[in-house]
């Protein structure tokens, strides 16, 4: 069950597939030839960063089974 879910045609007529492939650091998202965004979950950071900018209703994401986001530590 992938952690990330798009809704294609909202984020086609929002324009979002350009700004989640600039924002997000693991280059998750791509946006191929026919407009469609291309999701590849498995490298996903869990920073949020495209759930905080994407346009309301573009994303759907949870944290993956067994993850917790991003943990720094120290030393
Ligand atoms: Fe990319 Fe971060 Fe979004 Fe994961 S949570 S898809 S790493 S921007």
């Amino acid at each position: 069950h992938p952690h990330i879910e798009i809704d294609q045609f909202l984020a086609q007529s929002t324009g979002a597939g350009t700004l989640l492939e600039r924002v997000c650091p693991a280059h998750v998202y791509s946006v191929g030839d026919d407009g469609s965004i291309r999701v590849l979950c498995a490298a996903c950071l869990e920073c949020g960063t495209c759930y905080q900018v994407a346009p309301l209703g573009v994303l759907k994401w949870t944290y993956p089974q067994g993850g917790t986001g991003v943990v720094y530590r120290e030393g």
